[in-house]
């Protein structure tokens, strides 16, 4: 029988499999292995108990095609894709079902290939990096202790250690997802993100998105103001520009100040935090090449990630969190924000 893999509406739009507009395609061919997860994370379509689609992930549909279609697109790939990702729903076989997909992708490409999967041994993580893969994504997504257990299940330490000593057996080679707007504080986001980029794992931030039929389906996502400072936290962390970060009561953001002062918006004489160019820090982050166009968000927006450059000038951005340019004092290389 011909094995079939579900793939993002854009994966197959970019590989010509669909004739579909794409205002952003995909820089990663998305695929999905396994369907119906035994894990029961109230925010997921996936979950055994939600009653979404096994045709949806987040916002996005993801048709069944036949593996050997897919397979020779890969092959011939455009020059703008990046990356392959293999998104794992934790069903039963599904390790030995996403072995067989990567060993065959691996046959015919020479794109670095993620796998996104829930692993409790590391013997698991083993065999994929043995099988050729580059990257893993071994996903937190619920960034504390109560809303872990409320929203995802199971131990929030464990799941840290899991992922610490994951990237300290492989070095380099681990990404996380946390989601935003969870019910969690932006002091504690800071927490966890610091302590995963101190100890080597990229941070791929998303916003949380209500999905039909999960149990979160009525709650709201957060603001695009609130995302935008933790976007600029994880931004600096990311390129390891020192910070002093200042909460108030309920754990926002409502100052930082930085180490040194560098060219905020190239061209301009906004100076205040290292490494920033311009509009670099609202890009979908992750693993290199990853942009996950409208996995968020809508096309029309509001954008949370942006899967391109964004259009609008880097001033507009910061316009988006700071009251007005006089809340950059560029002086103290210091910035307020409006909570
Ligand atoms: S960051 Fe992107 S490419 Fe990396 S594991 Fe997550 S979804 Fe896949």
């Amino acid at each position: 029988m011909e094995r079939k893999i579900r793939a993002s509406i854009g994966s197959l739009g970019a590989l010509g499999m669909r004739d579909i507009k794409l205002p952003a395609p995909p820089t990663t061919i998305y695929l999905m292995v396994g369907e119906r997860c035994v894990y029961d994370c109230a925010y997921c379509s996936q979950a055994v108990n939600s009653k979404g689609s096994v045709e949806q992930l987040s916002r996005v549909v993801w048709p069944a095609v036949e593996w050997q279609e897919l397979k020779d697109a890969v092959k011939d790939a455009p020059s703008f894709i990046k990356r392959v990702c293999f998104q794992v729903v934790n069903s039963r076989g599904c390790l030995e079902d996403v072995l067989f997909f990567i060993r065959e992708i691996k046959d015919v490409s020479s794109l670095p290939v993620s796998v996104s999967i829930r692993v409790t041994r590391m013997e698991d993580l083993e065999k994929l990096f043995e099988a050729g893969v580059e990257r893993v994504g071994v996903a937190l997504d619920v960034a504390t202790e109560t809303t872990f257990s409320k929203y995802r299940g199971g131990d929030f330490k464990k799941a840290v250690d899991l992922i610490l000593y994951a990237g300290e057996l492989f070095k380099g080679r681990v990404t996380t997802h946390i989601i935003v707007g969870m019910g969690e504080s932006d002091k504690e986001l800071h927490g966890v993100m610091k302590k995963m980029f101190n100890n080597g794992i990229t941070v791929g931030l998303f916003a949380f998105t209500p999905i039909k039929g999960t149990c979160l389906e009525g709650e709201a996502p957060p603001s695009l103001r609130r995302y935008r400072r933790i976007q600029l936290m994880r931004y600096l962390l990311s390129k390891r520009v020192e910070f002093l970060p200042e909460f108030d009561r309920k754990g926002n953001l409502i100052s930082m100040e930085t180490a040194r002062r560098v060219t905020l918006v190239p061209g301009t004489s906004v100076t205040l935090l290292g490494g920033w160019a311009a509009g670099d820090m609202v890009l979908t982050s992750g693993c290199a090449g990853c942009n996950r166009p409208y996995y968020n968000e809508k096309p029309l927006g509001p954008m949370f990630n942006y899967p391109l450059p964004p259009k609008e000038v880097a001033e507009k951005i910061i316009g988006a969190f700071v009251e007005s340019e006089e809340d950059i004092d560029k002086e103290k290389v210091r910035i307020r924000f409006k909570v």
